[in-house]
């Protein structure tokens, strides 16, 4: 009984250090070099502040699916090619269905000048788990901006490019897997929300009208904003993240968080801004959110504010691209655990 036990123990640690050297492996095709090739793009002045229902955001939709597409990353059900459609009022209170909104209705409200309707995109890919399947891990960043003023362009640099180019590293390291037989046992969805800066529309709308079941929907990343540091904590300590929500409504969930970083990149897990009276309530203010509003644990992934923040200065030259890499690597890692681990997140904290 005792040498069974011993080698039970045994094949547990040589096999968690496997599952270990493996995530690595994957782990590496995040660089910082692809970051910021991808981030000079997103944040360019081409896409024109990727404001919701604008041209510059349609480019900024197109760019994320051809992304996926280039990358062979499987298109999410019930999308139509990458694309979840949407109607979101200007300035931002409603959101709908675009086939539920009669043409005539939507001319009206467009010469109404208080509110003008327009289309727009959450882009959603997934690929699939190889034993669970129909568990979903939703990790999420949104893709739009605040557009421009005038001539000024506002670039969306660190929000939300960074998040945005995030995921698209993150869903080729876990492609990468996939196609060498170590893809995640969970299905991993990949969504680009729209709609952020009007108010949490495009999160809202997918929480409504979601892609999966959020029932089957075990827990949500959302990366927004993590490309910078706050000049508030000082630069000689910038290898942080703050987490937000990670302990609200899965203990699992946030020992499983803590511990992946102990073993990989350990970064400083700062959790100023999510004590419960922080006036600054960023646990509300972005859009995993929409999903803890549903009993979904969250985690949010954020390096905090900064004199750029929603500025003209927002730009990619100003992104530490190191911290980007590492943060993200964090995710990964993260979103690795969750996926492989033998039993899945559950909540059980109210
Ligand atoms: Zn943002």
């Amino acid at each position: 009984m005792k040498n069974f036990k011993l080698i039970i123990l045994i094949a547990s640690i040589s096999f968690g250090c496997s599952q270990e050297n493996i995530s690595n492996k994957y782990a590496k095709s995040i660089t910082s070099n692809e970051l910021s090739e991808l981030l000079y793009e997103f944040a360019s002045d081409k896409f024109e502040g990727r404001e919701t229902g604008e041209p510059g955001q349609k480019l900024a939709v197109n760019f994320i699916r051809d992304f996926y597409k280039s990358n062979d990353i499987k298109k999410a059900d019930n999308t139509e090619d990458y694309f979840q459609e949407l109607l979101i009022d200007i300035p931002g209170r409603m959101v709908t269905y675009p086939y539920s909104f009669p043409d005539s209705v939507r001319a009206f409200q467009i010469n109404n000048k208080e509110t003008k309707w327009v289309e727009t995109e959450n882009v959603a890919a997934i690929i699939e788990g190889s034993e669970f399947p129909e568990e979903y891990i939703v990790i999420s960043a949104h893709l739009d901006h605040v557009g421009k003023r005038g001539e000024d362009i506002y670039n969306g640099a660190d929000d939300d490019g960074s998040g945005s180019v995030a995921l698209l590293e993150l869903a080729q390291a876990f492609k990468l897997a996939k196609t060498e037989g170590n893809g995640p046992k969970r299905s991993i969805i990949f969504l680009h929300v729209t709609g952020e800066e009007k108010g949490l529309l495009g999160s809202e709308f997918y929480a409504m009208d979601p892609l999966y079941p959020l029932e089957k929907t075990i827990a949500n990343l959302n990366v927004d904003m993590i490309g910078r540091t706050d000049p508030n904590r000082g630069y000689d300590n910038d290898r942080y993240i703050y987490l937000i929500g990670s302990d609200r409504l899965s203990s699992k969930l946030h020992e499983t968080s803590e511990k992946v970083n102990t073993k990989t990149v350990d970064l400083q897990l700062d959790y100023t801004f999510n004590e419960l009276d922080d006036p600054n309530n960023f646990y509300e203010r972005s859009d995993h959110f929409n999903f803890a509003k549903n009993n979904i644990p969250v985690i949010f992934y954020f390096s905090g504010t900064h004199e750029d923040y929603h500025g003209i200065g927002d730009t990619p030259d100003k992104i530490r691209y190191d911290l980007l890499t590492e943060r993200t690597k964090l995710i990964f890692y993260t979103a690795w655990e969750i996926a492989n681990m033998d039993e899945k997140i559950e909540v059980d904290i109210n």
